[in-house]
């Protein structure tokens, strides 16, 4: 059925439900991509400066990806782990191979939400506990046991929870008391707030799940450290650290192939969790773990469709193009290039209180003259960007914090024309 763009938009707005909130005043209808550009159905051209929320990892219709799935689905279209499976078996030795952990053992999904779910299930086979950590602020998804261990309860629509949760200060948040100490006076800070939580919990605890910067939480960045500093802390008592790299992996942050390599002091996570970028688009997550708690749950744990051949394919040609062309030094280079351009932000633009992250994965914080979250503001940068041709994301737990998160092969000249558009709309409403 053909419809018009206002059709469209009352069509999902008829048979979807209303909390799936949509970009944009006009919503966007996305008919092509090509490199890190997108095209809309009526033929606008846009900058993706947010990755299709950092699905698209390496290029939109990188033509490797779109050969690996024409050829599998050309061929076996099984989806079933019951009988080997080819692509997936060798997906999962380089993911094992990359992934820093002793003796790993991979397991596919087809979502971030639900790898955190079978991370969650691992820790708390193995650790027979359901009491587990996380941090403030965090976002792991919206499956129920997955929303237990979100820092940010006004993104869960329930209270009850499958898990006892007890969360802890890992980054901060303007306007608190912790906020404006120094890394290490903060860092000192959190590992007695995780000392203090630990004491007061009785008995087994289960695991830690940390994102190492929280995405939807507002590119807030877990300081470099500090995880290896609960890591100390967690191995005194045998607790599982698992680090959600869901937003964080495959080199987004330039620096590290991984996010918790900036915390690796004291050796790595007992679990990984991934998802989003590796399938550029392919619904494929996963969890890497160490052998002994991959194997705590006996039962035959069958996924239909995690590692289904197609997008086991897809994700290997993804993953190949990525290391071959070193897109993880390209997020270094050119995240270092935008984020100059972008630190620019406060002396033109008097909105933006905060500019951080790492990479390709950047925040900027929006607040109004007197402090408070400026979330409205956020909206405006939101259309005006759309209107220069760039899309940005927004998140924070006030709303009021863009994001930048570009497929990783941005080119420089890229990202000095989004950073220009960028900020001429920061300039704007930080004016008025
Ligand atoms: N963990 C993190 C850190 C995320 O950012 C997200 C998605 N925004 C998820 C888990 C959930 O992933 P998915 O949407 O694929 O279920």
């Amino acid at each position: 059925m053909t419809s018009t763009h206002a059709e469209l938009t009352k069509r999902h707005r008829a048979v979807l439900p209303d909390w799936l909130t949509l970009y944009y005043d006009q919503p966007i209808d996305l008919a092509r991509g090509e490199g890190r550009h997108v095209w809309d159905a009526e033929g606008n051209r846009y900058l993706d400066f947010f990755g299709g929320i950092l699905t698209t990892l390496t290029a939109h219709a990188l033509p490797e990806v779109t050969a690996a799935v024409r050829e599998q689905a050309g061929r076996v279209l099984h989806t079933s782990t019951l009988y080997l499976n080819r692509p997936m078996i060798e997906l999962a030795e380089r993911i094992a191979e990359l992934s820093g952990i002793n003796d790993p053992r991979v397991f596919f999904t087809t979502s971030g939400t639900e790898a955190n779910d079978t991370a969650l299930l691992l820790a708390t086979a193995h650790r027979r506990s359901n009491q587990v950590l996380a941090l403030r602020n965090s976002y792991h998804g919206r499956s129920f046991s997955a929303l237990a261990v979100t820092g940010n309860r006004g993104w869960s629509p329930t209270s009850l929870s499958p898990v006892q949760t007890a969360f802890v200060h890992g980054t901060r948040r303007r306007g608190t008391p912790l906020a404006d100490l120094p890394d290490e006076r903060f860092a000192e800070a959190c590992v007695a707030d995780l000392e203090d939580v630990l004491g007061q919990l009785h008995g087994n605890v289960a695991c830690l799940i940390a994102e190492p910067i929280q995405g939807v939480g507002g590119s807030s960045v877990v300081p470099d450290g500090l995880l290896a500093r609960f890591k100390e802390v967690l191995d005194r008592h045998g607790i599982l650290w698992i680090s959600d790299e869901v937003q964080t992996g495959w080199g987004r942050t330039g620096e590290h192939f991984w996010g918790w390599q900036a915390h690796a002091g004291s050796g790595p996570p007992d679990v990984v969790t991934f998802a989003k970028g590796l399938g550029n688009g392919l619904s494929i997550g996963g969890v890497v773990a160490r052998a002994e708690v991959m194997n705590s749950v006996g039962t035959n744990s069958i996924s239909t469709f995690g590692g289904s051949p197609i997008t086991a394919a897809g994700a290997l040609a993804n993953l190949d193009h990525l290391l071959r062309h070193n897109l993880q030094g390209n997020a270094a280079r050119v995240g270092a290039v935008l984020r100059r351009q972008l630190e620019g932000a406060p002396d033109r633009a008097p909105a933006v209180v905060d500019v951080r992250g790492k990479g390709l994965m950047i925040g900027i914080e929006l607040a109004h003259p007197d402090g408070t979250p400026a979330p409205d503001l956020a909206t405006e940068v939101l259309e005006e960007t759309r209107r220069g041709g760039v899309l940005i994301g927004r998140g924070g737990l006030d709303g009021n914090v863009l994001r930048i998160a570009p497929p990783l092969s941005l080119t420089e000249d890229e990202a000095h024309e989004g950073a220009a558009v960028v900020l001429a709309a920061l300039e704007g409403v930080g004016r008025r």
